[in-house]
C-alpha cells in the first residue's frame, strides 16, 4: 500500500527522543525552549511557541487576538476543519471565501468584493485566516494591504507550508501577518508526532500567547498583577489552557527541522517526475505563481472530466485497487453537515465546490520511491486514457 503521506524518521531522531527521556525533564524543559529558538531562526520571527497541535495553536491564537461572540471570523472552505472550528471555539461567527481556481488558495478578488460588501452591511470580520494550501502560500502581500484598508487581524493556516518560502522570505517569518501557524502531523512535513507552533513578532502576543497555553498561570514574580510575591505564589491571570508541547515531541521536532530542506528538495525532486510524468493527460496539474517556493505538502490532479471517460470515483477507486491510496483534500469545510446546520449549503461556495468535484491526490512524501511514483503514474495514465 501507498500512502498519500507519511513520516520520516532517521536513528538520529530517534536518538534525539531517547535522549530526553534519560533526561531529568519531560515537559517545560530546555528541549522545547531549544526547538522554539531553532523555529524563530529558521522562519526569521521574533517569537515561537510550541504547542500540542496545530489545532490548539489556532485556538489560542484566536484568544490572543481577542476573538469573541459578536466576532466574524473568515477563512477559506477548502482546508481542514481545524482552520475554522477556531472561530466557533471562542464562540464567533464563521463565513468563508472562495478560492482562486489556478493556486486553489483564497482568492484575493472574492475577498476584496466580500469585504465591500461586509463594509457596507456593518458585518467586517475580526479575524481572517489565510490557508497557504498544499504548502504554496497566499498572496500575503495583497491581503494584508486589505487588512490595513479593513482594520482586520491576520493568522496565517501554514500547516502545509513549513519550509515555503513566499517572495524570497520563509513562511512563517509573519511579515504580513500577526501570527503564523505550523502542524506536526505525521503527514506533514516535519513531524512530532503530534504538535505546533505559533510565530509572531509582537512580543505583548507572544507573552498572551505563553500563558494561555498554560493555564493561564504567571510563574514570573516580576509579571505578578497582586501583591502577593511569596516563593510559592504562581498567579492565574487569565482563563487558559493546557496546550504544551512535550520534550519528547520538541527534541524530535529540532532533528526534524535539521532535515528540513533536505524533505523540500525530495519532494520537489518528486513534483518534477509527476509533472513530466503526467504531462498530456486530461488532467490539471498544479499551478504555481512565480512570488511562490511551495513546501508541496501535497500534490494533486484535477481531473478533465469532460475528456476522461471514467469517474472522478471510478479513478480513485481504480488508483486504490492498485494499491495506491489516493486522497481528496479537502471536503469543503461548509458542506459538512455540523457546517450545514449553520445555514451553509452547496453553491455557496462554487470555485471551491467546482475543484473539490474533480481533485484527487496523489502520494507525495520525502521518502517515496521512484518505482512506487512510476507506479503511481502509470495507474492514473491507464485510468484516464
Ligand atoms: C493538519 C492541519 C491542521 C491541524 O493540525 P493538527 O496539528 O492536526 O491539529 C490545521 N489546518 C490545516 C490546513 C491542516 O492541514
Amino acid at each position: 500500500m501507498i500512502p498519500y503521506g507519511r513520516q520520516d524518521i532517521s536513528e538520529q531522531d530517534i536518538q534525539a527522543v531517547v535522549d530526553v527521556l534519560r533526561s531529568n525533564t519531560l515537559t517545560q524543559g530546555p528541549a522545547v525552549t531549544h526547538f522554539e529558538r531553532a523555529m524563530a531562526a529558521y522562519c526569521g520571527a521574533s517569537h515561537a511557541l510550541a504547542v500540542c497541535n496545530a489545532t490548539a495553536a489556532l485556538h489560542l491564537a484566536c484568544l490572543a487576538l481577542g476573538l469573541g461572540k459578536g466576532d466574524i471570523l473568515w477563512t477559506a472552505s477548502n482546508t481542514f476543519a481545524a482552520s475554522s472550528n477556531c472561530a466557533l471555539y471562542c464562540g464567533a461567527a464563521i463565513d468563508f471565501v472562495d478560492i482562486d481556481p489556478r493556486t486553489y488558495n483564497m482568492s484575493v478578488a472574492a475577498l476584496e468584493h466580500k469585504l465591500q460588501v461586509a463594509e457596507r452591511d456593518g458585518c467586517l470580520p475580526k479575524i481572517l485566516i489565510p490557508v497557504h494550501f498544499t504548502g504554496q502560500s497566499c498572496q500575503m502581500r495583497e491581503i494584508k494591504a486589505l487588512a490595513d484598508r479593513y482594520g482586520f487581524k491576520i493568522i496565517e493556516d501554514a500547516s502545509h507550508a513549513i519550509g515555503g518560502k513566499y517572495r524570497g522570505e520563509p513562511v512563517g517569518n509573519c511579515r504580513y501577518s500577526d501570527i503564523s501557524v505550523f502542524s506536526f502531523h505525521p503527514v506533514k512535513i516535519i513531524t512530532t508526532g503530534e504538535g505546533g507552533l505559533l510565530l509572531t513578532n509582537d512580543a505583548e502576543l507572544s507573552s498572551r500567547l505563553d500563558l494561555l497555553r498554560s493555564h493561564g498561570i504567571e510563574r514570573d514574580p516580576s509579571r505578578f498583577v497582586g501583591d502577593d510575591h511569596s516563593p510559592w505564589m504562581l498567579e492565574m491571570q487569565m482563563l487558559g489552557y493546557n496546550y504544551r508541547m512535550t520534550d519528547m515531541q520538541a527534541a524530535l521536532g529540532t532533528s526534524q527541522l535539521r532535515r528540513l530542506d533536505g524533505f523540500v528538495a525530495s519532494r520537489h525532486a518528486l513534483v518534477a517526475r509527476y509533472n513530466t510524468g503526467l504531462a498530456g493527460l486530461p488532467l490539471t496539474l498544479p499551478w504555481q505563481d512565480a512570488d511562490c517556493f511551495s513546501a508541496f505538502h501535497l500534490y494533486m490532479v484535477r481531473l478533465d472530466l469532460t475528456c476522461i471517460r471514467r469517474t472522478r470515483r471510478e479513478v480513485f477507486d481504480g488508483l486504490r485497487q492498485a494499491g495506491i491510496y489516493a486522497h481528496v483534500h479537502y471536503n469543503p469545510v461548509h458542506l459538512h453537515p455540523y457546517y450545514r446546520e449553520m445555514g451553509f449549503k452547496p453553491g455557496d461556495f462554487p470555485e471551491t465546490e467546482q475543484y473539490h468535484r474533480e481533485a484527487i491526490t496523489l502520494p507525495m512524501y520525502s521518502s517515496l520511491s521512484i518505482n512506487d511514483q512510476d507506479h503511481v503514474i502509470s495507474t492514473l495514465k491507464k485510468l484516464v486514457l
